[in-house]
């Protein structure tokens, strides 16, 4: 008989327009939309093999920034309830922001500041994503900046991908995966 296959909750957030939807439906589902409803959140499950492991992940692809701009009394960032009741549920996350914008860089730290808040940890399985780097030409984010970043939360992988191209889309998911399945090895 077959081993039951550990399963991972992963959550993709970012700025609206980032192109969240776009790279999950690439991941999932290897196909590329134009276009997306921003206002829909779902989520996908996919069976993923990764250096001879296999496991399932259960892939929620949120809606815009709406959900952050809540702000505590304290003046921070948080999330809404739900959120907050499912980043406790939360194994993974993918923190999104196109070179296009800037703005949507700045976003992440606050993200990421509410996530770790939320679930009471210095560190927590996550992959940054610079999407839309097909688009040289509107860059408004180097490399270097987000190599910083990366830095500064301890090596925190870092790619630059192309929904639209399909270039490095699995490479996020699976540098993820990999991070979760090390984390719970042992488990
Ligand atoms: P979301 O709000 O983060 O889910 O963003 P969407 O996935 O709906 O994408 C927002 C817009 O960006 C859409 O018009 C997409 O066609 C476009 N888009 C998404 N990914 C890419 C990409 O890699 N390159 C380019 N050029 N456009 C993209
Ligand atoms: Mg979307």
């Amino acid at each position: 008989m077959q081993p039951s296959r550990r399963e991972y909750n992963i959550v993709v957030l970012g700025a609206g327009g980032v192109g969240k939807s776009c790279l999950t439906a690439q991941f999932v589902q290897n196909v590329w939309i134009e276009s997306y409803d921003p206002t829909i959140e779902d989520s996908y499950r996919k069976v993923v093999d990764v250096d001879g492991k296999s496991c399932i992940l259960e892939i929620l692809d949120t809606a815009g920034t709406e959900q952050f701009k809540i702000y505590l009394k304290t003046g921070k960032y948080c999330l809404p309830y739900r959120l907050i009741l499912e980043a406790l549920l939360i194994n993974g996350f993918l923190l999104v922001y196109s070179i296009t914008s800037l703005t949507s860089f700045q976003e992440l730290t606050p993200i990421r500041d509410a996530i770790l808040r939320i679930k009471e940890v210095d560190d927590v399985p996550l992959v940054i994503v610079g999407n839309k780097s097909d688009l040289e030409g509107d860059r408004q984010v180097s490399k270097n900046r987000a190599n910083h970043l990366s830095r500064k939360w301890g090596n925190v992988p870092l790619y630059e991908s192309s929904a639209r191209r399909r270039q490095n889309v699995d490479e996020v998911f699976f540098n993820l995966t990999r991070q979760l399945m090390k984390k719970h090895s042992g488990d």
